[in-house]
């Protein structure tokens, strides 16, 4: 057993301070006590002064090897850049890749993640097999080189395998998209169970109704709903997609999906920026989740999400990374908040009640229902918990005048990740900021 006593901890009571926090050896939260209640000799305890410890945030979507990107997209890529443009330099990012590239990227990456607070993240992960399409000796390779940088780092790494088939709908894959592919989506399900086999945390992710066929889909989905995974999927982030599946389909993307059998309440749409009211109520029905990635859906120009819609429909919201264009969960929700009251020209958007600040709301976005996107016990910090947290420098100039009615509305709009001091990942210390 392991105790810590910080200044303070972030339980679901709220900042709660002269609190000891017993860890076990397997990284579980054991018990919170009060300070006071059973004398310890200094030695055994940790103390962490001027340190709140709140949950590590998760990740729910990344694509660890767009990192690769950040800053070199923004220079004319043709005469007017959108998404689509932004794409091609993005697959010939991913020709490039090796496994031992990729360990690389994601190694530093997965760091990077650490040290501005996430302790976990979902891998949406899609470049499978050699450039042409031809799968590695170990057909796990590109897998297997990104959990290896996730233990190396580590960093707690959910593996979303992505199912890819076809470029568009109907269309035979693109030269580019050929090694996101596989034969079919019985080789696809047979690389999924070689790694659940291992005891890899994984997900199943069908890329896009646009990547993925009807067959598809309806395999995918019945696999999750046996082995009770998480599936995840792009939906309705370009307005493209959504009249292409209209004309193909004769509805919109997340209509397709349901027809497809493919919600649930293990389902998370990547996106939904341009969700239609029809749409919203069908995740609504289903208890679906929405992750947004308001970063990336900036960087690429995506539209802002329907916030207020989804907060009114009850919809969980959860944050990713996405294209890792920025790393900082902090500046990540502060963005989905300021974003929304750019969409809606008003104050306090992503609030729990009338009457609430969106700080807590915020944090809960960010740690809880990303945590129960990826089927992580994690997320809160509470006894049976996995001991994922994160320390926050109280005195931290950023944090100056904080009091504890408004911690977290001073650290989402006051702050960044930089007072962050300290990450804990299951019960061990991954970062520390010694400045
Ligand atoms: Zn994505």
């Amino acid at each position: 057993m392991k105790y810590l006593a910080p200044a303070y901890i972030y339980t679901s009571e709220g900042l709660q301070a002269n609190k000891r926090m017993a860890v076990s050896d397997d990284g579980i939260i054991d018990s919170i006590t009060d300070l006071e209640s059973q004398s310890m000799e200094p030695s055994e305890v940790e103390t962490l002064p001027g340190v709140a410890l709140l949950p590590g945030f998760v990740n729910v979507h990344s694509h660890v090897f767009q990192r690769a990107l950040r800053g070199h997209t923004h220079r004319p890529l043709s005469q007017k850049d959108t998404f689509w443009t932004w794409r091609n330099a993005m697959y010939d990012e991913a020709q490039r890749l090796t496994p031992e590239t990729l360990y690389t990227l994601a190694l530093q990456t997965y760091r990077e993640m650490l040290a501005a607070g996430y302790t976990s993240v979902g891998e949406f992960h899609y470049v499978h097999h050699q450039p042409g399409g031809q799968p590695y000796a170990e057909p796990n390779a590109m897998s297997e080189a990104i959990l290896e940088a996730g233990r190396a780092a580590g960093i707690r790494v959910v593996l979303l395998m992505t199912a890819y088939a076809q470029a568009g709908f109907q269309q035979p894959p693109e030269e580019g998209q050929l090694r996101f592919c596989d034969a079919s989506v019985e080789a696809y399900l047979a690389r999924v169970e070689a790694l659940r086999s291992k005891g890899v945390p994984i997900g199943v992710a069908p890329h896009s109704v646009r990547a993925v066929s009807e067959n598809w889909f309806r395999f995918i989905a019945d696999y999750s709903r046996t082995h009770h995974l998480p599936l995840h999927v792009h939906a309705d982030e370009q307005i493209g997609e959504i009249e292409q599946c209209k004309t193909a389909f004769g509805c919109t993307p997340i209509e397709l999906l349901e027809r497809f059998g493919a919600l649930s309440s293990q389902t998370t749409i990547i996106h939904a920026t341009h969700a239609s009211e029809v749409e919203l109520g069908l995740l609504a029905k289903y208890k679906s989740a929405v992750c947004v990635c308001p970063t990336t859906e900036g960087d690429l120009g995506d539209g802002i999400a329907p916030y207020a819609a989804l907060l009114d429909a009850n919809i969980p919201l959860c944050i990713g990374s996405d294209s890792n264009t920025r790393l900082d969960p902090i500046e990540e929700l502060r963005w989905a908040e300021y974003s929304a009251r750019m969409r809606y020209q008003r104050r306090r958007v992503l609030v729990a009640h009338e009457m609430a600040s969106p700080g807590p709301l915020l944090l809960d976005y960010g740690t809880r229902l990303g945590a129960s996107a990826l089927g992580l016990h994690t997320g809160v910090i509470a006894p049976g918990m996995s001991a994922d947290f994160i320390g926050v420098s109280v005195n931290h100039p950023a944090m100056a005048g904080w009091n504890s009615n408004d911690f977290l509305d001073v650290l989402f709009f006051g702050a960044s990740s930089e007072v962050i001091t300290q990450t804990w990942v299951q019960g061990s210390k991954v970062y520390e900021n010694r400045q």
